[in-house]
């Protein structure tokens, strides 16, 4: 039997890789770990993390607002953007040692260095220009921002990468996109008090949400301030003489800005790799393809996370590794299970959402059942502000079973974590009708609705 440097190699310090190399070497195997940038990966460097904070950060202007009508005299305020970067630059580096931590302690080599493949076993470390060699070899590297060379100016924009930690706050953005990210930094720059516009060639934001959602999210940033432009885009930026940007619309002229951010999605890491020496097949938009187990073409090299461009969250990701650990070392073939992932868009409001939306709904079952409320949460009466909730129960009425639930409010997030457990366990609108009410919350709506709002039959809304 052929002996190698490593039992495996893992590509990638981001949450898929650090996770299969902790755990494997925790197990007694022989790790090592390649990160070409910083441990954490994007969801600690600059991905959910980072993001998060920065949304923190831009709801206290909200939140002053609306303290006042609770009797509170709010002072004057300022906002200093280079102490929120350092704050949370020092979070973010907390959260690296912690990674490097995990994985030291589990026994697994860190390698601070771009690693290549160059056959089927084999590694080369760019740093040293050693090459390595693994029984197994996990590819965990990610992707990043789409680039999209193909807009004249392309290079004067920024992506969320550089949004992290621009020199000084802009007083204003252009930001391209309708994807999570982009909706979500609109919100972000919005609050931090950044006039900020959002750009988006599609009819609605947020496209695969459930329409209620889409709409009421985009009512709501549009009463905040935000402005968006559906079904326009970016054609060309140039750079002023006063050093501002002016993006070139479609349909809405010139529009200046301090910066255009470009949020138009994520490319897998894959230019450069070496996958083709190693056999390892990618699709037509370069993602590396895997079987159920994630197993690539190669034999003996796995992929997993955002590279595989199944579904480009955190915890899948983690799962996607942990399954990699149940079925190459304990002996137990477990595939990701991609059903049923709750997800939360940080917007302001949040939206939570887990299932299917109505019409994805629509297009599977013949008979819905669709439970709808909309109102003003209890702390807008004092607050004065005018904003709606909305939540939705979407039941399939053969059998009862809720096979989506989306809410556009405070803490959606949180929500649908929970309701990711009911939806997951198989809950049937009985189930939801039976449990007892937490009052007074937002969320009793979502077990007080008795009677559907409408129904949908055969794809088309009735009642
Ligand atoms: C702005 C933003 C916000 C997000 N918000 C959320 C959120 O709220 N919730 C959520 O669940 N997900 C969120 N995500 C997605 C989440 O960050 C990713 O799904 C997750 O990080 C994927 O993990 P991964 O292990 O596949 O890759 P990554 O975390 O990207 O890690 C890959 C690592 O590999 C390294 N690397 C690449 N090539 C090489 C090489 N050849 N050699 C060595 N190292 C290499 C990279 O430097 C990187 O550190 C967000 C992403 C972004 C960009």
């Amino acid at each position: 039997m052929a002996s190698f440097d490593y039992d495996l190699f893992v590509i990638g310090g981001g949450s898929g890789g650090v996770r299969s190399g902790r755990v494997a070497a925790a197990l007694g195997k022989k790790v090592a770990i390649a990160e070409e940038f910083r441990y954490g990966g994007t969801c600690v460097i600059r991905g959910c993390v980072p993001k998060k904070l920065y949304v923190y950060a831009s709801q206290f202007t909200e939140h002053f607002e609306d303290a006042e009508g609770f009797g509170w005299s709010v002072g004057e305020r300022t906002f200093d953007w280079q102490k929120l970067v350092k704050a949370k630059e020092k979070e973010i580096t907390r959260l690296e040692g912690l990674y490097q931590k995990g994985l030291a302690n589990a026994g697994a080599e860190i390698l601070h260095t771009r690693a290549e493949l160059t056959g089927p076993n084999t590694i080369r470390l760019i740093d040293s220009g050693k090459t390595v060699t693994a029984e197994r070899i996990v590819i965990a590297v990610g992707g990043h921002p789409t680039p999209h060379d193909a807009l004249p100016g392309h290079e004067l924009c920024i992506s969320s990468n550089e949004a992290f930690d621009l020199p000084e706050l802009p007083k204003s953005i252009i930001i391209a996109g309708g994807g999570y990210i982009a909706v979500e930094f609109a919100n972000i720059f919005h609050g931090l008090g950044v006039e900020t516009t959002l750009i988006y060639r599609g009819k609605e934001i947020l496209s695969r949400f459930d329409q209620d959602m889409r709409r009421g999210l985009h009512a709501a940033m549009e009463q905040k301030g935000i402005r968006i432009l559906c079904e326009d885009l970016i054609q060309s930026v140039t750079k002023n003489a006063d050093g501002r940007l002016t993006a070139e619309t479609m349909k809405h002229g010139a529009l200046v800005a301090d910066q255009v951010m470009l949020a138009l999605g994520r490319v897998p890491n894959t230019k450069g790799l070496g996958l083709e020496a190693a056999g390892v097949a990618v699709n037509e938009r370069g993602a590396i393809i895997v079987d159920a187990f994630s197993r690539t073409s190669a034999p003996g090299i796995y992929a997993l996370g955002d590279v595989t461009d199944r579904v480009q969250l955190t915890p899948v990701a983690i799962h996607e590794a942990m399954c990699f650990i149940e079925t190459e070392y304990k002996g137990n073939p477990t595939s990701p299970d991609h059903d049923l992932i709750a997800t939360a868009v940080f917007s302001q409001p949040e939206i939570g959402t887990v299932g299917l939306s109505e019409e994805a709904a629509a297009k599977k079952f013949q008979d819905l059942e669709i439970y709808r409320a909309e109102f003003r949460p209890m702390k807008a009466t004092l607050s004065g502000r005018s904003e709606k909730t909305i939540m939705k129960l979407i039941v399939n009425a053969a059998d009862r079973k809720v096979v989506g639930v989306h809410i556009l409010g405070h803490e959606a997030g949180e929500m649908a974590q929970l309701l990711g457990i009911t939806l997951k366990a198989g809950c049937t609108k009985d189930d939801f009708d039976r449990t007892m009410a937490v009052h007074p919350t937002a969320t009793e709506e979502l077990v007080t609705m008795y009677n559907p709002t409408y129904r949908v039959k055969n794809g088309e809304k009735v009642g």
